[in-house]
């Protein structure tokens, strides 16, 4: 049985970009939702058991878009903190993305196209390769980094339940000032180097 994640922030931690209502529908209702799903799936299944990452990998369908969805929100939900003015990454990954990207505002600007430019609902991830190189990736629906054999870093949601009550048809906007809300000791972790 897989539980419903806790926020490591108050429900107006994250304001104004992400709202507490939006907080309370895109936690409590939709991931909720994804949760209770999965469990209703898995009793008698042959995923019965397994972790959310073996899921991702050996399942198809509804078990699938589940599974990636909680997956994917747990790390969406995890990555943030209150807004901080000059968030920025520091170390191994910090190196990386000036490496290839130059800049980190580069490596933003590329994210944020991405995740503009991703038709329908998805998310755009940075991800790692077994040698550490990152890369920008689109994946629409609940498909993420797992299923492809990258380890999952930083994710922007791009469904519309994720930014439609704050900012409407503007997602553009809304992916821009998500920046300040990323916790890069979090992705720092992930990358692990
Ligand atoms: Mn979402």
């Amino acid at each position: 049985m897989f539980t419903l994640i806790s926020l490591p922030y108050a429900p107006t931690a994250l304001e104004p970009v992400i709202s507490a209502q939006t907080l309370s529908f895109h936690h409590g209702k939709h991931l909720q939702a994804y949760v209770n799903n999965l469990n209703a799936a898995l009793p008698g299944s042959e995923f019965e058991g397994l972790s959310l990452e073996e899921i991702i990998c050996r399942a198809s369908g509804g078990v699938f878009n589940n599974a990636g969805q909680i997956l994917n929100h747990n790390l969406y939900f995890t990555q943030f903190r209150a807004p901080q003015a000059d968030a920025a990454p520091q170390g191994a990954l910090a190196a990386q993305i000036a490496k290839q990207w130059g800049s980190l505002e580069a490596f933003q600007m590329e994210f944020v196209a991405k995740g503009a430019g991703l038709f329908g609902s998805g998310w755009v991830w940075l991800q790692a390769d077994a040698t550490g190189a990152l890369s920008i990736a689109q994946y629409a629906g609940a498909d993420n980094p797992v299923a492809h054999g990258f380890t999952p870093l930083l994710t922007f949601d791009v469904w519309e339940h994720a930014y439609y009550l704050d900012y409407q048809n503007r997602r553009p906007d809304h992916l821009k000032a998500l920046w300040p809300l990323v916790d890069w000791r979090v992705i720092e972790k992930r990358y692990g180097r």
